[in-house]
């Protein structure tokens, strides 16, 4: 249970102003799937144990997108998304779930087949049991997950970390610790090739660090805080090892999860001043970037090396850059800095979330490609070569959209791909 999701004052007043914002609500207009609605229920059920295992609280758990654009626009800040994820918590020691079940299953009658029904899917394996069952790609998704999508990005072997064992991290410039997320480790290496490549030509010393794993987030946000603080400790520890100067992320969602960290350990005075420190120093790769005075030339390079033709390029700002700790505008700063060789398209359509939600996108696939398709299709009309994205979750959400959307043609990429390939 967090302490900081209820602080005294942080109420609902009723106001409604989260109806306006929530992407779910705003597909779905059900009182029940917007912060308003959710809060009241998840008060109600403290005190009602039917409530508490019945369909509507099923819902009212799983159909959240965690977005946090509810709590922006709360006046009174209530943090919906963090009562959210404390009632999931609640929820699975109430019916003492295993760890990979999806909270979809809850209530008194979906409960035993949901657990069949999911156990049997997880016990095929998970792309052939390529993946380690400690990492969050098991956890976040599951086989289902796979077998639901149309689109799946190409699963990378050896992995990112895999790669990395034994690198020399003694070259010259600042230490940056590399966060990769497993994502990136295991699906997206590309964002961390950019990264290292664009990070050597500005002069840093980009070192993923040894001992990383899983961010946690996809068990935190599921409500299993155990698995959320297992990982964090063995990040702690891998990162405090280390003498860095920041920590990198190319995913939205793992920086985001960095700055979860000391909430996670309120009680553990060690462990808090080890997750401050690693939150302190955690900045978006674009921000690192931009921040190296060696990279501001290579941008300025890049725009003289214009030689007319600039693909139009749509940039999506994932939630986890838009709200909280680990909001940053850096990757658009980039990509506003090479107008000369990119025609970016200003926002529009999807500007809130992009659907995907992490378990969001398993327990209500259906929903989630209806709330994406909803935002894409202002986007897809103004013809966008390229859609850029710094979150494993948009990436493949996005690759998923235009490939339903009948316009596979549009390239999907983190923004650290887009420059790195104009580099080329
Ligand atoms: S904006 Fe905040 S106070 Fe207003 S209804 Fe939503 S959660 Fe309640
Ligand atoms: S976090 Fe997002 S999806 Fe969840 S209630 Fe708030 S606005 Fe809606």
């Amino acid at each position: 249970m967090t302490k900081e999701a209820y602080k005294p004052g942080k109420e609902c007043i009723k106001c409604g102003s989260c109806m306006t914002v929530c992407p779910v609500f705003q597909n779905t207009h059900m009182e029940a799937d917007v912060a308003r609605g959710r809060l009241a229920v998840l008060k109600q059920g403290e005190k009602d144990e039917k409530l508490a295992r019945s369909a509507i609280m099923r819902d009212v758990l799983t159909r959240c997108l965690l977005c946090g654009a509810c709590e922006n626009v709360c006046a009174n800040k209530v943090p919906a998304p963090r009562r959210v994820i404390q009632g999931r918590e609640i929820a699975r020691k109430r019916f003492n779930l295993p760890k990979q079940v999806q909270l979809a299953a809850l209530t008194d009658q979906g409960l035993k087949g949901g657990l069949l029904r999911t156990g049997g899917k997880l016990a095929q394996g998970l792309l052939g049991g390529k993946i380690d069952k400690s990492s969050g790609l098991y956890l976040r998704f599951p086989a289902s997950f796979f077998t639901d999508r149309k689109v799946i990005p190409a699963f990378t072997s050896p992995s990112w970390l895999e790669r990395k064992k034994g690198a020399d991290f003694s070259g010259p410039g600042l230490r940056i610790g590399f966060f990769a997320g497993c994502g990136t480790d295991h699906l997206f290496q590309q964002n961390a090739q950019a990264l290292e490549r664009l990070g050597e030509k500005a002069g840093l010393n980009i070192i993923t660090v040894p001992g990383q794993g899983c961010c946690g987030l996809p068990a935190y946000a599921g409500g299993d805080r155990e698995t959320a603080i297992a990982c964090a400790k063995r990040n702690l520890d891998a990162f405090s090892a280390l003498d860095l100067d920041a920590v990198a992320t190319v995913c939205a969602s793992c920086g985001s999860q960095i700055h979860n960290l000391p909430q996670l350990f309120e009680d553990d005075p060690e462990y808090l001043a080890k997750a401050e420190k690693m939150a302190a120093m955690h900045r978006d790769a674009a921000q690192i970037l931009l921040d190296a005075p060696d990279f501001r030339d290579l941008l300025k390079q890049i725009n003289a090396a214009a030689h007319g033709d600039t693909p139009r390029v749509y940039y999506h700002t994932p939630c986890h850059l838009r709200f909280g700790k680990s909001a940053s505008s850096a990757p658009l700063d980039l990509l506003k800095s090479l107008d000369q060789r990119i025609d970016l398209i200003p926002p529009g359509g999807l500007t809130q979330c992009c659907g995907h939600g992490g378990g969001f996108n398993i327990d209500h696939h259906d929903l989630s490609l209806k709330i994406h398709q909803s935002g894409l299709g202002p986007i897809l009309e103004q013809s966008p070569e390229k859609i850029v994205t710094g979150c494993t979750g948009c990436l493949m959400q996005f690759m998923e959209g235009v490939y339903t959307a009948e316009r596979p043609q549009v390239e999907i990429c983190h923004p650290l791909v887009l420059v790195d390939t104009l580099l080329k």
